[in-house]
């Protein structure tokens, strides 16, 4: 499927001709062009240069969408002329006021509105993928089914280092170390309590957001958290100005660095052709939401060095909206989210292929291939990785447009059911769903670290100075940590030039002291280490919380 930019193919004459028209028509009849006095603009953005995420830095602007082929960005007026100045090149495509809403919308339509006359305006960005803006609360009528939706918000996103070089194939010892621990907790994932989640979550008819009976689908899903022992929370929270509904948060709190947290997520309502009536929604998204209580059930029973977060999201099928209140809030709180698995159909494989497609950004290929190198050896479903930034048609995405790293599980296939008040448990393979759930619920395990002998070191700081002569400069680091309370015989330290590694390991013989320098580093950049603690019979921890080289830095 082709996903480049439609007028990237244009001769030159035409595509002045094509920008002229598409200026004029939407400023003749764009009611957002129409604000003279708009304070931001909406840039399309085809061709990033690598010193962009600077320029936009500087001018205040930041990437509202990363897609394969372009960025979308929100700009600031006064911006624009320094940014053509920095030698980027735009493209404006509204002019955002305040009570104009958003949406990216994914639809097979040659045209994807039922009538050119209604009160929303829709511009294509990619194949298939479309920047549309509107006024009205029921634009949705004017949409030609099916399609996917996603609520665009223009101002909160930080810039993702968009476009960036896809990292190496990587090895992830500590995580594999676990294999035979990870193999016990995949074995207990049981069928039967994902069939009587399904079931229970399908009875209530319909799980569309806005509506009471999601209300009470969310109140089963906290009561089955804390049935299994575990604190959790209703989060309320409003959308599209007018509606409520409420995320759902259960934590397994980390036994050595609690404020890291793993977080695996479903959204939990549904919908259909006539949601208000019938939108049972067992494979979409009954399943995920069920994969995620039977990982709280089997998690809470063990100890890991870092926090698991279960989360169930409501009104995804309304534009992502619990996901996005999530993140939005993670973000302004400075939570340290260390992956997020994010499931969404894993129990309709189709007739012929067993294939679970696991959908990662350019940003989260390090997780894609932790995934597959962790779980693909417990299940014999096959594990795809995709890395397409446009796929974000999820909550997992909500999560990219913050600068978290996030997957989705996803069947490989097209469920016929899809949206429809057929979409039930007996249609489903659970046999698929608990392969699926296996896979993930190891990857959730392995990223928290279960606790080993000795335990994991705490407190590990960095700070680093640069020191210039006149015909170098160079980069000291000073790391220090807490001594581990049982004996050990000393600390092996790690060091990347990569956030989560591959790292590699500095100190031949474990140290015995708790402080280390590592010299002669490159001033541009920045490190990332780790330790490790090896006890006196010579066995080695988990990796500590990992540092960035001037965390502590003044
Ligand atoms: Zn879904």
């Amino acid at each position: 499927m082709s996903m480049q930019c439609q007028e990237r193919h244009m001769p030159l004459r035409k595509r002045i001709v094509f920008y002229l028209l598409a200026f004029l028509i939407s400023t003749v009849f764009s009611p957002a062009a129409a604000a003279a006095a708009a304070p931001a603009a909406l840039l399309k953005i085809a061709d990033p240069g690598p010193a962009l995420s600077r320029s936009l830095a500087a001018a205040g602007a930041v990437v509202v969408q990363e897609l394969n082929s372009c960025l979308l960005v929100y700009a600031p007026l006064p911006a624009l002329p320094r940014l053509r100045a920095q030698g980027v090149t735009f493209t404006v495509i509204a002019y955002p006021r305040d009570n104009v809403s958003f949406f990216l919308l994914y639809s097979e339509h040659d045209a994807p509105l039922f009538s050119r006359k209604g009160a929303i305006q829709c511009r294509l960005l990619e194949d298939r993928i479309w920047l549309c803006w509107t006024t009205a609360a029921d634009f949705r009528k004017n949409l030609a089914p099916p399609f996917r939706l996603k609520a665009l918000s223009l101002s909160s996103a930080p810039a993702p280092a968009a476009f960036a070089a896809v990292p190496d194939k990587e090895s992830y010892q500590i995580a594999l170390q676990a294999g035979p621990l990870l193999a016990g907790l995949a074995a207990q994932v049981a069928v039967e309590r994902l069939r009587a989640d399904i079931l229970a979550l399908q009875n209530f008819k319909t799980r569309f957001a806005s509506t009471p009976q999601c209300e009470a689908a969310g109140d089963f899903i906290l009561g089955r958290f804390r049935q299994i022992g575990l604190t959790a929370a209703s989060d309320p929270f409003t959308f599209e100005s007018r509606y409520q509904s409420k995320n759902i948060l259960a934590v397994i709190p980390g036994q050595v660095a609690p404020e890291l947290m793993v977080l695996a997520c479903a959204h939990y309502d549904s919908t259909g052709n006539n949601p208000l009536i019938s939108a049972p929604g067992a494979d979409d998204n009954a399943s995920g939401t069920a994969a995620v209580l039977e990982m709280a059930r089997i998690l809470a029973k063990e100890r890991f060095d870092f926090s698991i977060g279960l989360l169930c999201v409501s009104a995804e099928e309304w534009g992502l909206y619990g996901s996005a209140h999530y993140a939005d809030r993670a973000l302004r709180n400075g939570d340290k989210i260390i992956a997020v698995i994010n499931l969404d159909m894993i129990a309709y494989p189709g007739d012929r292929q067993r294939v679970l497609d696991v959908i990662g950004n350019r940003q989260s290929e390090w997780l894609a291939d932790l995934f597959i190198a962790v779980a693909q050896p417990l299940v014999e479903l096959r594990l795809a990785k995709v890395i397409n930034s446009s796929l974000s048609w999820s909550d997992h995405s909500s999560f990219w447009d913050r600068g978290y790293a996030a997957l989705c599980g996803i069947e490989n296939s097209i469920n016929p059911y899809y949206h429809r008040s057929s979409d039930m448990l007996d249609t489903l393979d659970l046999g698929f769903a608990t392969e699926a759930v296996q896979a993930s619920l190891a990857v959730v395990a392995a990223l928290a670290q279960p606790i080993s002998t000795p335990a994991a070191p705490i407190g590990l700081r960095a700070r680093s100075q640069v020191s210039a002569s006149l015909f170098s400069s160079l980069k000291t680091v000073y790391l220090e940590w807490q001594a581990n309370r049982e004996p050990v015989s000393g600390y092996h330290v790690f060091r990347s030039d990569k956030s989560h590694g591959p790292y590699l390991r500095l100190s031949e013989q474990p140290i015995v002291a708790t402080a280390f320098r590592d010299s002669l580093l490159l001033p541009g950049q920045n490190y990332y280490y780790v330790l490790t603690a090896v006890d006196e019979q010579g066995r080695e921890s988990n990796y500590s919380a990992e540092v960035r080289d001037d965390e502590n830095n003044r």
